[in-house]
Formats: C-alpha cells, structure tokens, sequence
C-alpha cells in the first residue's frame, strides 16, 4: 500500500536549486571532468544535474550497498564504474548526505582508482550528528533528521518517482 507524502521541497524548488548548482559546480570544477552517480537513489538528481550542465561530461554510474542496522563500515562496492578515471576529475553524485559512509566509501574506492580530483554533490545534506570529517562539496538543501522520500529516494524500492521531496504519513 502506498502511504500519503507531505511535500517538504516542491518540484519547482528542487528545479530552480539544480540549476543553481549545476552553474556552482561549473564554475567551481573546470571541464572536462567525469560525473559519477551511485546508484541507484541518485538516478533522477544526476539526470536533472548533467542535463543542466553546459559543459560537456562523461558520465558513468556505480552501486555501493550498505547494511543498515550493522556495524559502521559495513560497505559493499555492487558495481563498480567502467571508465578509467585515473589522473581525471570525478564529481560523484548522490541522492542524500545522512551518516556520510557511503559517500566516504565511495570517494576513497575512486580515489583508489587513481581518480586526480573528486567533489562530491548531494542533493539532500541532513541536520544531524556525525562522527565522519567529510561534508559534500555541493549540495542542494538541507533537510531535518526525518525518512525522506521522492526524486530518487526510495522505501523498498517504492516512491522513488515523485517529482519532489517529501515525508511519508502515518
Ligand atoms: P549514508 O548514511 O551512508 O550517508 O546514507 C546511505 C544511503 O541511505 C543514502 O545514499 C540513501 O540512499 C539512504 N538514505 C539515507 N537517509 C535516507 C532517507 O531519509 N530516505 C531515504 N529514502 N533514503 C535514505
Ligand atoms: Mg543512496
């Protein structure tokens, strides 16, 4: 059964921000550099991002699996990306910024590909504690420490095509 969703961040905010950051990062991150999306939450974000972009880009996709409920660091590289990225500029996308440990995983397995430079851009960061010293170099907003839905973020597998954030009901 699909439960009700409170709007938190509407589809014209969430254009009107990945606008804004796709310019943030061109202007920050010079061309050409290689987006990487992890999959599978940051599909719809880094479909709206790179179409934003006015630069070109090469893009390509990786899945890292983590076990919630498990200790810290229990990560799993699922798929890892098929382009070279030694000695390029990654810009590694994802969907939100919670505990940061797959963001972390992910930045240092491309940098163990021999990756030059990555940033990493989230559209969602929450407002929480946490014990890791990364933060994303871009993100899109900031959201409270609730289960968010929509544009990507899923609950098993469900949601993740509503055109905006929001908040599951009771
Ligand atoms: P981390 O804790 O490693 O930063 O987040 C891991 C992943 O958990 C995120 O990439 C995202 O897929 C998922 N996640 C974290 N917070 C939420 C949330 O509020 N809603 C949904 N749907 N997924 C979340
Ligand atoms: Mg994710």
């Amino acid at each position: 059964m699909s439960r009700e969703v409170e709007v938190l961040i509407s589809k014209e905010e969430i254009e009107k921000r990945v606008k804004e950051l796709s310019r943030e990062i061109e202007s920050c991150f010079s061309s050409p550099f290689t987006v990487i999306s992890l999959l599978n939450g940051g599909f719809i974000f880094t479909a709206d991002l790179v179409r934003s972009f006015k630069v070109p880009v090469n893009i390509d996709f990786m899945r890292v699996k983590s076990y919630k409920g498990k200790s810290r660091g229990s990560l799993e590289l699922l798929y890892p990306p098929e382009l070279n990225l030694k000695d390029k500029k990654v810009l590694l996308v994802d969907d939100i910024f919670d505990s940061g440990e797959s963001l972390n995983f992910a930045v240092n397995y491309l940098k163990s590909l021999g990756a030059k430079e990555v940033k990493t851009c989230v559209l969602l960061f929450k407002e929480r504690k946490r014990e890791l010293p990364l933060k994303p170099d871009f993100f899109g907003f900031k959201v409270p420490d609730f289960f968010v839905v929509g544009y990507g973020l899923d609950l098993n597998g469900m949601y993740r095509q509503i055109p905006y954030i929001g908040i599951l009901k009771e």
